[in-house]
């Protein structure tokens, strides 16, 4: 499920669900156009399916059509620190940890997001 953001500067949302509907994965993420940011706010894969590449999918998804932007993250977890120096190995992103949102970012009130709309299974993101 993707919500989109309503405003540049603003919010997108990532979930992955089982079939019967569990939500065992999220990613929050903003971008600005603007300044070609984007900020990864926060990445939770649930620990039964922790290790299976769901959080790099899902990052590539949220890359996706976003490549040429300088990535970056908030504060990283213990897991974080291992998981984004991987993950930018492989799409060449930075994802400098502890950055400052940026001025249109903080100007955007409220976390708003767009409808939700469901899209394939992660599998089908690397295609
Ligand atoms: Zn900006």
């Amino acid at each position: 499920m993707y919500r989109p953001q309503v405003t540049d500067g603003g919010y997108h949302q990532l979930q992955l669900q089982t079939s019967d509907g569990y939500d065992f994965a999220r990613l929050t993420w903003l971008t600005c156009s603007r300044c070609r940011i984007g900020l990864v706010a926060k990445i939770r894969v649930t620990d039964l399916w922790q290790r299976q590449g769901y959080g790099s999918r899902m990052m590539r998804r949220a890359m996706r059509g976003y490549e040429t932007y300088t990535w970056v993250t908030t504060g990283q977890s213990p897991q974080g620190k291992q998981f984004f120096p991987a993950l930018g190995e492989t799409t060449g992103a930075a994802f400098t940890p502890s950055a400052p949102r940026c001025p249109h970012m903080k100007a955007v009130r409220g976390a708003g997001l767009g409808t939700p709309r469901t899209e394939p299974a992660p599998n089908d993101l690397t295609r």
